[in-house]
C-alpha cells in the first residue's frame, strides 16, 4: 500500500513537472506518447486506490497554465480537455455508455481530424473579434487577442453583426514549421521540437510581429452550447460547422458525419494511414456526438465533455506493425 501511495505520489509529481514544461515554457522533454503512458498508470492507480483521490491531481485538471506577462481571461464558459483512447475497446466501451445514457442504438457522430496545435477560443461582438485566449487551465486563459489578429485565415469581420464565442484550434503547416526551423538554425537560434511548440511559441509572446512573421492558421471546431443554439436549427454539430464556414471561419472540409460507430472506425483507419499527407499534424481523431441537445444529458466530468472522446495515435517508434494499428470493422 506504502509502495502505492509512493509510485500516485511520484506520478503526479513527474507530470505536473512535464506540464509545466510543456504548456508554460512550451518545451517538452518527453515525448507525448511517453507522458499518455505515465497519465494512464496514474488514472489507474488512483481508480484502483480511492482513498488517494486528490481534486488537485493531474489527471482531474486541464493541464494547461496561465503565464502571468498576459492579461488573464475567465472562459463564460470552461475550456476543457478531452478524454483519450489508444484502442478499440476503449470506443466500443464510449459508445455504448453514450447509447445508454440516451436510450439509443445507433448515434450519429462527427468524426474530427485532432489537429496538433494550441487550443483557443474567439469572441465576436456585432460581427467583430473582439478577443482571442488560450486555453490555460480551462476556467482561466490568456489574453493573445494582439497575435490572434495577425493569424490570416481568422475573420475579423464577420458579415452578420452576430455575438458569438467560437473555439478551435491554431496550428502551424508543417513547410513553415521546416522553413522557420531551417532559418534559425541559420542564425543559429534554437530550434522547435515539433509545429506544436512552434505554434504555442509564436502565440504566446508579447510582440505581435513575432506571430505576424510565423505563418499560422487556425481550424475552428466548437463553440459553447449557446453559440449551437444561435447559428443552428437542429442542434446538430454538422450544422454549426457548415454555418460557420458560411460566415467564412475556417473549418475543417475532412470532417465527416458518420451514422454509427462503425463509420467511426473506417474514418479512423482511413487517417490512420493517410495522416502524413496532410500538410499539418493531427495527433489523432476526435469523435463527438452530432446532437449538441443531447450533451446536458450525457454530462461532462471535471475535465473533459462525456459526449466526445479523442483516439489517440500509437507513436509510430511504438507501433510495431501496422496490424497493430488498424482497427477491424
Ligand atoms: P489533448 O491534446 O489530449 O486533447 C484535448 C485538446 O485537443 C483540446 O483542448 C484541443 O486543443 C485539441 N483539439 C484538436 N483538434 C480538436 C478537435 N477537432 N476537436 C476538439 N479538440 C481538438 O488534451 P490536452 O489536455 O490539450 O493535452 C494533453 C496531451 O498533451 C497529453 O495526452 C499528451 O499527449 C500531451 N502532453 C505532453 C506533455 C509532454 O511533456 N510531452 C505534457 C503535457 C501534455
Amino acid at each position: 500500500m506504502v509502495d502505492v501511495q509512493k509510485r500516485i505520489q511520484e506520478l503526479r509529481k513527474q507530470l505536473n513537472q512535464y506540464n509545466y514544461e510543456y504548456y508554460a515554457l512550451n518545451a517538452s522533454t518527453v515525448e507525448d506518447y511517453i507522458y499518455d503512458k505515465l497519465m494512464n498508470e496514474l488514472v489507474r492507480l488512483e481508480a484502483e486506490h480511492p482513498e488517494y483521490k486528490d481534486d488537485n491531481s493531474p489527471s482531474v485538471r486541464v493541464g494547461g497554465m496561465v503565464i502571468s506577462k498576459f492579461e488573464k481571461v475567465v472562459h463564460a464558459s470552461p475550456m476543457q480537455s478531452l478524454a483519450n483512447t489508444f484502442n478499440e475497446q476503449d470506443l466500443n466501451d464510449f459508445n455504448k455508455r453514450i447509447a445508454q445514457a440516451i436510450g439509443q442504438e445507433d448515434i450519429e457522430y462527427v468524426c474530427e481530424l485532432k489537429i496538433d496545435g494550441l487550443a483557443m477560443t474567439l469572441i465576436y461582438e456585432n460581427g467583430k473579434l473582439v478577443m482571442g485566449a488560450t486555453r490555460g487551465d480551462g476556467v482561466t486563459g490568456e489574453n493573445v487577442t494582439h497575435n490572434i489578429r495577425t493569424v490570416k485565415n481568422i475573420p475579423l469581420q464577420l458579415d452578420e453583426p452576430l455575438s458569438i464565442e467560437v473555439r478551435g484550434e491554431v496550428y502551424m503547416p508543417k513547410s513553415s514549421f521546416e522553413k522557420l526551423n531551417h532559418a534559425r538554425a541559420a542564425e543559429e537560434q534554437a530550434l522547435f521540437a515539433n509545429p506544436r511548440n512552434a505554434a504555442a511559441g509564436s502565440i504566446r509572446q508579447l510582440d505581435s510581429k513575432i506571430a505576424a512573421s510565423r505563418d499560422l492558421a487556425m481550424f475552428v471546431y466548437g463553440a459553447p452550447i449557446e453559440t449551437y443554439q444561435q447559428l443552428t436549427t437542429d442542434g446538430k454539430h454538422s450544422s454549426m460547422l457548415a454555418h460557420l464556414g458560411e460566415l467564412h471561419f475556417p473549418t475543417n472540409p475532412v470532417t465527416t458525419v458518420c451514422p454509427n460507430i462503425n463509420a467511426v472506425f473506417e474514418f479512423i483507419n482511413h487517417w490512420t494511414l493517410h495522416r502524413h499527407e496532410l500538410p499539418y499534424e493531427i495527433d489523432g481523431i476526435v469523435i463527438k456526438v452530432n446532437d449538441s441537445r443531447l450533451y446536458e444529458q450525457i454530462g461532462v466530468t471535471a475535465k473533459a465533455p462525456k459526449w466526445a472522446i479523442a483516439y489517440k495515435f500509437p507513436a509510430e517508434e511504438v507501433a510495431t506493425t501496422l496490424q497493430d494499428i488498424i482497427f477491424t470493422i
